[in-house]
């Protein structure tokens, strides 16, 4: 209880508002409505005390102090106006009621009207999408509209294989926003590829140096509606600055010590100038920015729009990327964040990313914790990893979170869709690729015209089998993410040294498939893979996956190599899609190596499976097929020779 202040109470003003530094302070004896109506604030937004004060009678009374969010004034103005309640403001003048008040009253009437859109599922009849080179999908169509009623700030969180990244750079297009896309390294150019095969925009990709004879243009920032950079990379772009201020004292004079700077380093065990350990304190100061070796910088103040692809990647506080992030784009008018992850496990990994588009919302990653993440106190400290108050998270959320799962769509869906995912060598894998190119050229020219195609191909072994490396190391996080989505996983490679990497990378979680196991051991495979939950991954060969096997516990399929003839390809997508079922649709990746012999594969089997989804007749198909086979090796060949 505070001490006693002498306070004039005027009798015909109910409640006094005062504004605090950061939060309002409300004043008022006791209000059962007010009161209650407060009480349903989640605890972050308020916090109460009693003050005993003298009235203008001369007598003591209890004076109730409510202490409310910036967040929520506006609302309580809204309340109080609603409810013919009498109320005078302090220190703060009347406009400023007015656009608190207003702000309120518009973003109510956002929310309703989405939670009515939602509930009317988006009418998209007379949206127009010509500047589209490829239609999306109505369902797509409809998460545009979910962005654009929610003024270019939400949250995609359909599931995986529903296809985020469309809607999302669609929405970019369709108001012509200078976009930032943040995205995992791996998926950089893929997102490039889909803007330029989706739309007619230009992307920058940061750090992007294509090779001399390469086909890919780089386009300059300039040019490009999006620039497109990794998560990784934003640290080497802008840096935090840490302030340090020293307590000790100097130990031979037994002077204060105060030393204090400004730099890039994290923290000192001890301090430089008085040498004393743990007496530096260091915090979080600013950003600087720097630019890369092609004089590029990433200026947040140049984008209208963010979007952060994969955003569970936001969910560690302490990583840098994450403070950088936070610090650096959220001043960005419009937030985009995209993640097939499901947020009942751990809703508190949901948090920096509600922080991130709705600041004055979710504020207090604690309190958050402690609703939503059944937190608790252990001996080492507080642990949020659980979930609870999950109806009132997702109440909370739903104006600006939407999610659609597979079911839902399946009806727009084809059964299998395809993403190619572009990968580019480092410098030193790239002059390596080189050098075995070169000789795999002098092998091929210093051999015989009438070699048959099996002796080219073991001369293209070689090549194949370093892309193939390069692909497995770089398609890790892709898994990961497949993984964290919920989902199970076929990879089929095309060598069984790569087979077997995939297997190391995720030891507890996958199996093996190849032709040298026994018949009982590759059933014993199989049968885990679509029975145990535990197992995600089923790492086999292209070939020895085609026939006899059913994989219908995946939605994904990997091909880390390439089967020679479409009805080879056909014959693995089919283990995990069954043609007879229209219940499911399965999504096929196909990572390739850009400015290598991949490009050139995938070149002339998308050729091939063009003549394939002509013909209808099966026999007729596989005839087709066979007649380009022969050529595909020979063009091959001579692509390599002109290189
Ligand atoms: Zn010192």
């Amino acid at each position: 209880m505070g001490k006693s202040k002498k306070i004039e109470i005027e009798e015909d003003v109910l409640v006094k508002i005062k504004k605090l530094k950061v939060n309002y302070e409300l004043r008022y004896g006791y209000l059962k409505i007010l009161s209650e109506y407060i009480k349903r604030f989640p605890k972050e937004h308020r916090a109460v005390r009693k003050d005993s004060v003298i009235g203008t009678d001369g007598t003591p009374k209890d004076d109730w102090v409510r202490t409310i969010s910036e967040a929520k004034i506006g609302e309580i103005i809204a309340f109080l106006i609603d409810n013919k309640i009498q109320f005078v403001f302090e220190n703060i003048t009347s406009d400023v009621i007015d656009r608190l008040r207003n702000e309120y009253v518009e973003r109510q009437r956002r929310i309703s009207n989405v939670i009515k859109l939602k509930a009317e599922q988006l009418d998209i009849t007379n949206d127009d999408y010509s500047f589209m080179k490829i239609m999306p999908y109505d369902y797509q169509k409809k998460a545009v509209k979910f962005f654009e009623i929610n003024n270019g700030i939400a949250i995609l969180g359909d599931q995986p294989g529903v296809g985020k990244t469309a809607p999302a750079f669609a929405y970019a297009v369709k108001h012509q926003l200078k976009t930032l896309v943040i995205c995992p390294a791996s998926l950089k150019l893929m997102w490039r590829k889909e803007i330029m095969k989706f739309t007619n925009e230009k992307a920058f990709v940061y750090k992007f140096n294509p090779k001399k004879k390469s086909k890919i243009i780089a386009f300059s920032k300039e040019e490009s509606l999006f620039h497109i950079t990794n998560y990784e990379a934003i640290e080497s772009y802008i840096k935090l600055e840490y302030k340090h201020k020293c307590s000790g004292k100097n130990l031979v004079t037994n002077q204060k010590c105060d030393w204090e700077e400004v730099n890039l380093t994290k923290t000192f065990k001890k301090c430089p100038i008085c040498g004393n350990q743990g007496s530096v304190k260091s915090r979080i100061d600013g950003l600087v920015s720097f630019q890369d070796n092609f004089g590029c910088d990433i200026d947040p103040q140049n984008y209208d729009l963010i979007i952060i692809d994969e955003c569970h990647r936001l969910k560690e506080l302490k990583t840098t990327w994450t403070k950088i992030i936070h610090k650096a784009f959220s001043g960005i008018p419009k937030k985009l964040l995209l993640s097939g992850t499901v947020i009942k496990s751990r809703p508190f990994e949901f948090f920096s990313a509600l922080n991130f588009v709705m600041p004055e919302e979710w504020k207090n990653s604690h309190e958050f914790g402690v609703r939503y993440g059944a937190g608790f106190q252990s001996n080492y400290g507080w642990v949020y990893d659980g979930a609870s108050n999950l109806e009132e998270l997702f109440t909370r959320v739903s104006p600006y979170f939407l999610r659609r799962l597979k079911k839902d769509v399946l009806k727009e869906l084809p059964p299998k869709t395809y993403l190619e995912i572009p990968i580019e060598l480092d410098d030193k894998d790239y002059s390596e690729y080189k050098k075995i190119e070169k000789e795999t050229i002098k092998q091929i020219v210093d051999g015989k015209e009438v070699e048959k195609e099996l002796t080219y191909l073991s001369k293209i072994h070689k090549l194949k089998l370093f892309t193939g490396k390069i692909k497995t190391k770089k398609i890790k996080e892709i898994i990961q993410d497949i993984i964290d989505g919920g989902e199970k996983v076929v990879i089929v490679s095309d060598y069984m040294e790569l087979a077997q990497e995939i297997i190391d990378l995720f030891p507890d979680i996958s199996v093996l498939h190849t032709g040298a196991m026994s018949e009982l051991e590759k059933q014993n495979s199989v049968d885990r893979f679509q029975e145990d939950d535990t197992i995600k991954i089923f790492s086999g060969m292209i070939i020895a996956s085609g026939v006899g096997i059913t994989l219908t516990a995946a939605s994904k399929l990997i091909k880390l190599g390439f089967a020679w003839t479409p009805a080879d390809e056909e014959q693995v997508e089919d283990r995990i899609h069954r043609a007879s079922s229209t219940s499911d649709t399965i999504e096929i990746i196909t990572p390739y190596c850009i400015d290598t012999i991949d490009e050139d594969i995938m070149d002339l089997l998308n050729d091939k499976s063009y003549i394939v989804s002509k013909t209808l007749d099966n026999q007729e198909y596989k005839k087709q097929a066979v007649k380009t086979d022969e050529s595909i090796y020979k063009e091959l060949v001579n692509r390599i020779k002109q290189r």
